[in-house]
């Protein structure tokens, strides 16, 4: 048995050691950011031989951090993230088209604004006080805190979880409370990244997801697992695909090479949006069960 506690997913206390973490001796909210390139930078990772959840324990604070957490990079890719979001919201619109919205975790806005646009009467929810701000600022309805929130109540029709539940420690709790805003029969969009994909699997420890700030790894297995802990059935199950700028993805592709970091990216490159499907992270929709 272990001292480590106990799994997030299924409360198991059998969990093995994957591999020791090489945390910096002070976390500070950079190492938070949506663009942090730190990758392979982790806390102790463990795998629960119960249920197969990998999990990187011994982040305290993450919360705090992400109140605190601001990232300009992350603004400055604004036009490719929101085709990013539309494309997403075409997953949901597959099975609803208008209705009440909530994203979870919605950073400066960006899906919250595609949404609107789409129809929807959308809203967010997101800690990053500068993030929040952000969205305000562009009069965008984003409340700042998390679930339960006073300002998110009532009845929505539909949620969105996009790389939300690899940053929570009780991933069950936090789609519980999802469930909760949610109107019988809502409909629920999760997206977090693959361990189970090919990417995952060759890339080892240097998979690109491996970071400080995702703490929770799932497959398609775990995250059926936790979407119906939280009293959900999952109704539709594939990839997305993501448009990232090229300046983007040319700077994290240079971290994979020695001395790539140095190496510079011209600006343009960040107006210049590629499609792209590493087919390494999960989409999943789920209906909230009555
Ligand atoms: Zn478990």
């Amino acid at each position: 048995m272990s001292a480590v506690g106990s799994c997030w997913l299924c409360g198991s206390t059998d969990l093995a050691l994957a591999w020791r973490g090489d945390l910096p001796p002070t976390l500070g909210p950079g190492a938070f950011r949506i663009t942090d390139a730190a990758y392979g930078r982790t806390a102790d990772v463990y795998d629960c031989r119960a249920c197969g959840f990998r999990q990187a324990r011994g982040v305290d604070r993450v919360l705090a951090l992400y109140e605190a957490m601001d990232d300009p990079d992350y603004e400055a890719t604004r036009a490719p993230r929101r085709l990013q979001a539309e494309r997403l919201l075409k997953v949901l619109r597959r099975h609803r088209r208008d209705g009440r919205l909530l994203d979870i975790g919605a950073g400066s806005g960006i899906l919250v604004e595609a949404a609107r646009a789409m129809g929807f009467d959308a809203e967010g929810i997101e800690p990053s006080r500068a993030l929040q701000a952000e969205a305000v600022a562009r009069g965008l309805p984003v409340h700042r805190g998390v679930l339960p929130h006073p300002g998110a109540a009532g009845r929505y029709d539909a949620a969105t979880v996009v790389d939300v539940i690899e940053h929570v420690p009780d991933p069950v709790g936090l789609m519980r409370d999802v469930r909760e805003v949610l109107a019988p029969g809502g409909l629920c969009l999760v997206v977090t990244p693959d361990l189970g994909s090919l990417a995952a699997r060759l890339l080892g420890r240097r998979w690109w997801h491996y970071r400080i700030a995702h703490i929770g790894y799932f497959d398609r297995a775990t995250l059926a697992r936790a979407l119906l802990a939280a009293g959900f059935e999952v109704i539709w199950a594939g990839r997305p695909t993501w448009q990232l700028p090229a300046g983007y993805l040319a700077r994290r592709a240079l971290t994979y090479l020695p001395g790539g970091t140095r190496v510079p990216v011209p600006g343009w490159l960040d107006r210049v949006a590629l499609p792209l499907n590493l087919f390494d992270s999960l989409l999943f929709l789920a209906r909230r069960r009555a």
